[in-house]
């Protein structure tokens, strides 16, 4: 037994299954997790001291590398002047002004402190402001852990969801819509039946909660064009891909203008801050200007704002998203020839400095694909590269990470660490 084993023995009678988010549990792959003590540029500490090269990131947020220099001093200054006043301050305007920079389709922005609260909101303010109550998602796709969203497909795709989760009432799901993820044909056929009761879309263009699964452009198009058709609000959830994927998002990758915009993540560089925003006459219907309620006590805490606002800063360096672009590609690219090289049914693919590993075929296109991936194999290859000093997501269901710290050399270790790791499987 290591410490980490004590710890998380001793975290299990206090806090229930020892985490305070249930990923973080290992529950899929097995084993103690890792107590992380420290960090610094792409590498991790655990209690024992044991260093990692972190493609997790704080499952996104750390785009930077942790503990760079330049926000950690703009967060020691925010602290020197208070933690919380729960009354306006000038950050909130200037990182409001920062997203409307980098996100066009933004014209007003509302800051909440986790992109559950944001997603929970963006569809309060839809169904506000259009009168409907219908909503679609798509299976595989998650938008936080709010009631309405925690739904999986009823029987047959077209008929609304049943609660994926003990504790959600059915008449709370029952406006919900699940439809499969990169099939235009069954948003066509919904939208031809329910039309004018839908009040929104809400989608991930790239998707990073069933592994990574890229947006089929048609997909997506089709979805902007019934949207607007139906007078339906077309929420796209970049609380992932938001400043990662493209300095824009996905929406930039793509080339498409969502009514509403979801953000989280990288936004709040490590710190609760998300937001969501979108076309100004649907943004004016919220609370106090209009009569959508929304709120928060801690909602643009100065500090959080702080560590957001020279995050935002950090990613505008020239170069920056070709950077971050170059290193997930020499990442997907290497390991893909190493597991080859073992006979190892292996692929990967990424967008910008968002990745998936797939331990399938090929690259998925959708919920179902994901899940014919070999857990089996997944779990040798976690705990191997775990054991060589490489921390990747504990589970075959999450995207993969790239900061702008891993550079060449750390990359080309995990792939060495991985030549190893795909040879132990094969033997
Ligand atoms: N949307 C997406 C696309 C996400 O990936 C997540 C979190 N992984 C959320 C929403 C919810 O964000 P939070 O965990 O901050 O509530």
């Amino acid at each position: 037994m290591d410490l980490n084993d004590e710890l998380f023995q001793r975290a299990q009678i206090s806090i229930p299954g020892g985490v305070n988010s249930p990923v973080r549990a290992f529950r899929s792959v097995g084993g103690s997790p890792r107590f992380i003590d420290r960090a610094k540029g792409p590498y991790m500490w655990d209690a024992t001291g044991k260093q990692f090269i972190d493609y997790i990131l704080s499952w996104g947020p750390m785009i930077l590398g942790h503990n760079n220099d330049e926000v950690i001093a703009a967060v020691d200054e925010a602290v020197s002047k208070g933690l919380s006043f729960g009354a306006v301050t000038q950050g909130e305007t200037l990182i409001a002004e920062e997203v409307r920079k980098l996100v066009p389709s933004m014209d007003q922005v509302r800051l909440v402190s986790s992109g559950t609260e944001a997603g929970m909101s963006a569809i309060r303010l839809a169904r506000g402001y259009t009168g409907r109550n219908k909503i679609i998602k798509f299976e595989g796709c998650y938008h936080g852990h709010s009631d309405s969203l925690l739904v999986k497909a009823g029987s047959g795709m077209l008929t609304f969801g049943n609660p994926s989760s003990a504790g959600v009432p059915a008449s709370v799901t029952e406006h919900t819509l699940v439809l499969e993820y990169n099939n235009p044909q069954q948003l066509e056929d919904a939208f031809a039946q329910w039309g004018d009761d839908i009040a929104c879309v809400i989608v991930e263009a790239v998707a990073g909660n069933m592994n990574m699964v890229r947006g089929n452009p048609e997909f997506l198009r089709t979805m902007r064009e019934l949207c607007t058709k139906h007078g339906a609000v077309l929420i796209v959830d970049e609380v992932m891909t938001g400043f990662r994927v493209a300095q824009g998002g996905a929406q930039a990758f793509y080339g498409i203008e969502p009514d509403l915009t979801m953000l989280g993540k990288v936004i709040g560089g490590g710190m609760p801050v998300a937001a969501f925003g979108g076309r100004r006459e649907i943004m004016q219907q919220i609370a106090p200007l209009g009569p959508v309620y929304q709120a928060g006590t801690l909602s643009g805490n100065p500090v959080a704002v702080a560590c957001g606002l020279a995050t935002l800063k950090g990613i505008q360096a020239p170069g920056f998203q070709d950077k971050l672009s170059r290193a997930a590609d020499r990442l997907v690219k290497g390991l893909t020839a190493a597991a080859q090289e073992n006979g190892i049914t292996f692929c990967a693919d990424s967008v910008g400095g968002m990745f998936g590993l797939y331990f399938l075929p090929s690259v998925p296109h959708g919920f179902a694909d994901v899940m014919k991936s070999d857990t089996e194999t997944f779990n040798r290859f976690f705990h191997g590269m775990l054991e060589r000093g490489v921390y990747f997501a504990p589970s075959v269901f999450e995207a993969g990470f790239v900061s702008i710290m891993h550079t060449d050399e750390v990359i080309d270790a995990t792939i060495a660490a991985a030549r190893e790791t795909f040879a132990e499987i094969a033997a």
